[in-house]
């Protein structure tokens, strides 16, 4: 269960302040897809980076189970990191790397397990995402959607509780969004995983979504059911 709780960011450019997100608050339950739609230069980017921390928001408190992470010291960052895995519109994979290396990645951070412990986690990933025939060969030798199933076993590679993705699919054709879509909506079921997403697409909403925040200039203008937010939308 993620509370966020007057949570306002800025960035600096050239001595100018440029408000991003201003006293969001919103509330995410345990095990439900959340989603976070608006335009370019919404605050998207910005609200989703500060749920792990990758941008510190100005004030504001985010709960994750009833701790507030804003608070954390290092080392429990660097843990709550572990349950928050991350997937990116541009996949962010390594291009040295074959595809289970890249899943292989964050188990080796951890410094936590065995190799042969590593190897039977990467397997049981590549089946999870349906690429086990792929795990050979290198990020350019594979379609997009390919290589966003590699993002997702990787951010899954520790067991996350909690799934943050970036305009996930916004890279991808419709067909391949829809597959990518079913396989979130299959982990979230499955694992009981917590995803928030954020999109500028009112579809990847409906296909997968619980419930949605609309956010514009940097404030969440509307909250509630996907059901309700889209049958008498106000935004
Ligand atoms: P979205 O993801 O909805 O497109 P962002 O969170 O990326 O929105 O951006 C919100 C606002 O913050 C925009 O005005 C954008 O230009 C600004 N912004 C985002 N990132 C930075 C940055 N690193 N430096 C300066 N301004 C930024």
């Amino acid at each position: 269960m993620i509370d966020i709780e007057h949570i306002s960011k800025h960035y600096v450019v050239d001595s100018t302040a440029i408000p991003a997100i201003s006293d969001i608050n919103l509330h995410i339950e345990k095990g439900e897809i959340f989603g976070i739609i608006g335009a370019s230069g919404a605050g998207k980017s910005t609200l989703i980076r500060t749920l792990n921390l990758l941008e510190r928001p100005d004030s504001g408190r985010i709960l994750v189970d009833g701790s507030d992470i804003t608070k954390f010291s290092k080392t429990e960052l660097l843990s709550y990191r572990r349950e928050a895995g991350m997937i990116f519109q541009h996949f962010n994979l390594i291009g040295a790397k074959t595809v289970a290396d890249n899943i292989r990645f964050p188990l080796k951070l951890t410094g936590n397990y065995a190799e042969v412990e590593m190897d039977a986690r990467v397997s049981e990933l590549l089946e999870l995402v349906e690429l086990t025939e792929h795990r050979d060969k290198y990020p350019a030798q594979l379609s997009g959607g390919q290589k966003q199933r590699v993002g997702i076993a990787r951010s899954l590679a520790n067991h996350p509780k909690l799934l943050l993705c970036d305009e996930a699919t916004s890279a991808l054709d419709p067909q391949t969004t829809q597959s990518i879509l079913r396989l979130l909506r299959d982990i979230n079921q499955r694992f009981g995983l917590t995803i928030v997403l954020i999109t500028h697409e009112m579809d990847v909403i409906r296909a997968v979504c619980d419930r949605v925040a609309v956010l514009d200039k940097g404030a969440v203008v509307e909250q509630g059911q996907v059901t309700e937010v889209l049958l008498h939308p106000r935004h």
